[in-house]
């Protein structure tokens, strides 16, 4: 016997629709390119993605056809967010900080026929246009007089004369839920990356997920500033969770340095921002060599790699702030575990909460997760065995697009390529990426721990260990430091700091000091390249 309720799929565009009716007057404020602020409401977004939605039809735009954005986080990403989806075509967003011609190999890959760019992003279109066929229209996100007079793109748009021509009236179509909506390329450290392509119905359910309490907690009472980009893994679904609840959005454009994230904050009252560990150090320099407090940040959601306990201390101490310590992935939609205490946790000392604070957290629900040994064997929930680290849900890959790599699943799971512990409560900890974890005599060394150990000396600003060839134990770890400016510490110096904090074995065998840690497209730390740069290494003899 089936239910006899209502069956209405999750689309899109009943976000964007819920957020003017229900939330039509608050606000979404941005940091445009132009580096003014651009003020309106939800309303104005609704209305706008219809137009949106009209000029895709003008232009001759089929369903699922792929518009493709080179775009920071702002009002008019927005609008594309809502317009491309809510009618039926897939928002392909693509990440403006890879090589130019890994743009145009993803551009061509995911065959997108619209492309609609920031003019920051003026240059790289000038050199990767002529070799991307499929794109058949270049849009510039700008006012028309905005743009150059010649770019050599050929019939380059203005987004504000494009849409400026259309009606704010569009009956969105009603379609299946598990229709595409929107796709991201993975980082590919190897290989050619792959593409997520996510569905209006993985789209919702993980929008209403995200926003629970024991998640992001977002609510129409928030002002929420997504620092994680649109284009990587459509800022963890906040465009989304944003409409869904009715929160304020507020967008920092391209200034994502501390000062400038700072004043943003405090000028619109934001209460809730996410983002990676690299934009809070920046932010949180900014504050102290100030002396500056936050008036209206209470939360702000870490996640994309481990954030070091420094940080999560320094924003609790020093600030009050909570942060909530999140793990997840591309394949993910992004979101699979957020660090959130339960009431047993509540009399703890602050020590042991602080312990638990720093695990990625438990699965939000519509994730399950194991972690098993070579053989596939599930292993136990002690918090201290660990293997790999799978999942399932409705908002997790089932396959690439294109079918790229074959059945991505085994059983059922998806493998996440990370190492893993989960502890009685369901507490996850991810310990590495199976690829960084360093096997020494047989046994693992978790990089995560020793950076974050070096990340808790006060002259260390950055820190990443990686394992070096030993003749003897296969690997051992070495610690890569970036000192901050003007402040010494020795060689020997930081090797004592690891005395008593982790066993002998997996004291690191050296520190070498470099003047940057390079950094990939996502914000995460490139191991491989750091790697590259330390080829000549040698390990010091005992
Ligand atoms: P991406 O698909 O680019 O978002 O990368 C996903 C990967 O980032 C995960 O598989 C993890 O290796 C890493 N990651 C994400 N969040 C965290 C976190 N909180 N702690 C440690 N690693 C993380």
């Amino acid at each position: 016997m089936l239910g006899l309720m209502q069956n209405h799929p999750l689309l899109i565009s009943s976000l964007i629709d819920f957020a003017a009716r229900y939330h039509g007057d608050t606000e979404v404020v941005s940091r445009r390119v132009e580096g003014d602020i651009h003020r309106y409401t939800w309303l104005d977004v609704q209305r706008r993605a219809k137009r949106v939605a009209n000029g895709l039809d003008a232009l001759g735009l089929q369903a699922s056809d792929r518009v493709g954005t080179l775009a920071w986080n702002g009002y008019r990403h927005l609008e594309l967010y809502f317009g491309v989806s809510g009618s039926g075509r897939v928002l392909h967003t693509v990440n403006p900080r890879l090589l130019p011609e890994q743009i145009a190999w993803i551009v061509n890959h995911a065959e997108d026929r619209v492309m609609c760019f920031d003019m920051s992003f003026l240059p790289i279109v000038q050199g990767i246009h002529t070799h991307c066929p499929s794109v058949k229209h270049w849009i510039a996100l700008c006012d028309e007089d905005k743009l150059p007079a010649d770019t050599g793109i050929p019939h380059l748009l203005s987004y504000e004369a494009w849409i400026g021509g259309q009606p704010d009236q569009y009956p969105w179509p009603v379609f299946d839920e598990n229709t595409a909506s929107s796709m991201c390329y993975t980082s590919g450290t190897t290989g050619h990356p792959k593409a997520a392509l996510y569905s209006h119905r993985s789209t919702v359910l993980h929008a209403y997920a995200s926003a629970l309490p024991d998640v992001m907690g977002l609510s129409a009472r928030d002002a929420a500033l997504p620092v994680v980009p649109m284009f990587h893994v459509n800022a963890w679904g906040l465009p989304y969770s944003a409409a869904m609840v009715g929160a304020k959005l507020v967008f920092p454009g391209p200034a994502m340095d501390g000062k400038s994230l700072y004043e943003l904050m405090e000028a619109e009252g934001v209460t809730f921002a996410a983002g990676v560990p690299t934009i809070w150090q920046m932010l949180l320099g900014h504050t102290a060599g100030n002396k500056l407090r936050f008036s209206t940040l209470t939360r702000t959601v870490i996640g994309g790699s481990a954030c070091p306990p420094a940080m999560i201390a320094t924003f609790r101490d020093d600030y009050g702030i909570d942060v909530l310590h999140a793990w997840g992935m591309t394949e993910m939609s992004p979101l699979g575990t957020l660090c959130t205490l339960k009431e047993k946790h509540r009399h703890l000392p602050e020590q042991e909460k602080m312990k638990i604070r720093l695990k990625q957290g438990r699965p939000i629900f519509g994730v399950d997760m194991k972690i098993v040994d070579d053989h596939g064997e599930d292993l136990q929930w002690d918090g201290k065995t660990y293997g790999d680290l799978y999942v399932k849900g409705p908002w997790i890959l089932d396959q690439y697009f294109k079918g790229e790599g074959g059945d991505p699943l085994v059983d059922g799971w998806f493998p996440t390529g990370d190492v893993a512990t989960i502890d009685a409560d369901g507490f996850m900890q991810i310990t590495d990426r199976s690829k960084d974890v360093i096997k020494s005599g047989g046994e693992w060394i978790s990089s995560i721990d020793i950076e974050n150990i070096a990340m808790a000396h006060p002259a260390v600003a950055m820190a990443a260990c990686i394992g070096m060839p030993h003749p003897k134990w296969d690997e051992r770890p070495i610690v890569a430091v970036v000192l901050k400016p003007g402040a010494a510490a020795s060689r020997d110096e930081l090797l004592g700091f690891y005395e008593g904090k982790v066993a002998k074995w997996q004291l690191p065998d050296d520190v070498v000091f470099v003047d940057a840690i390079p950094i990939g497209a996502t914000g995460k730390m490139l191991k491989t390249r750091l790697r590259e740069q330390l080829k000549d290494y040698k390990l010091p003899t005992v």
